[in-house]
């Protein structure tokens, strides 16, 4: 006998619902950024999948961050929509989605955080770098972890959705190719958290695989304390 599914295990809040406003603002990485992104752009570490890690970490990081300030008296008692991750892979149009309903970003934490190097991992990749040369990197990528910017080994283009918790704040997109520069303009239809959309390579089509994905964000799902949901059905 198996019980029936309950209806709250299966939705999804992932909707073509954003749409950037313009104008928008062109920013430079940060030098140390640009070499960072061009090294993990160029290559050729064979466990792509770890980025699919890294989102999910952020995600999950984002909801805790929320879950906090919400425990901690620093936002009112209404949490707003519940704390959830949901992913979805969209072959057609060659998409992972990351989207949680998380403490989001402003403009100025985007620049700061999606722009510069600020986490140790990053850091610590870049010294070893320096010290044993750019050869080493592929085997390094692991070791160190680049956070954010793994999504960059699989992809041609990463968009960023996110509207803040902090009252009064608007929903941004961020765009890069990973070449040097973004770009962030205001956006409409952002729901409170962040979106993460990330247009794959065509070399790196098997993360829009419905079974490779599920099978990688089951292997790196352990330590997230949120639901999280695939293409609508909760994992
Ligand atoms: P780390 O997670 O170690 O800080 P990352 O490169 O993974 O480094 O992320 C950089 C920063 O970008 C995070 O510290 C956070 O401030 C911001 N960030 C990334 N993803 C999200 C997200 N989903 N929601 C809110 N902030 C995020
Ligand atoms: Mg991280």
């Amino acid at each position: 006998c198996t019980a029936s599914a309950k209806s709250e295990d299966y939705h999804s809040i992932i909707q073509d619902d954003e749409k950037a406003t313009g104008p928008a603002a062109k920013h430079e990485f940060q030098a140390e950024t640009r070499m960072l992104l061009d090294i993990v752009a160029k290559s050729l570490y064979s466990e792509r999948e770890v980025f699919i890690r890294e989102l999910i970490s952020n995600a999950n990081d984002a909801m805790e961050r929320l879950r906090y300030h919400h425990v901690t008296g620093v936002i009112g008692s209404d949490l707003g929509a519940p704390l959830e991750i949901h992913i979805g892979a969209d072959k057609d149009h060659r998409t992972l989605t990351i989207q949680d309903t998380g403490i989001g970003m402003t403009e100025e934490e985007m620049v700061d955080n999606l722009g510069t190097i600020a986490r140790s991992g990053s850091k610590g990749f870049m010294q070893e770098l320096k010290e044993k040369g750019d050869g080493v990197a592929s085997s390094i990528i692991g070791q160190f972890g680049v956070g954010f910017y793994a999504a960059f080994m699989v992809a041609e283009k990463v968009e960023v959705f996110s509207l803040s918790h902090k009252p009064g704040s608007k929903g941004l997109h961020w765009v890069s190719d990973g070449c040097g520069t973004y770009e962030v303009a205001e956006a409409e239809g952002v729901k409170r958290g962040t979106k993460i959309v990330v247009h794959l390579k065509p070399d790196a089509i098997e993360f829009a695989d419905v079974d490779k994905v599920n099978e990688v964000i089951k292997k790196y799902s352990n330590y997230v304390s949120a639901p999280i949901f695939f293409n609508g059905k909760r994992i």
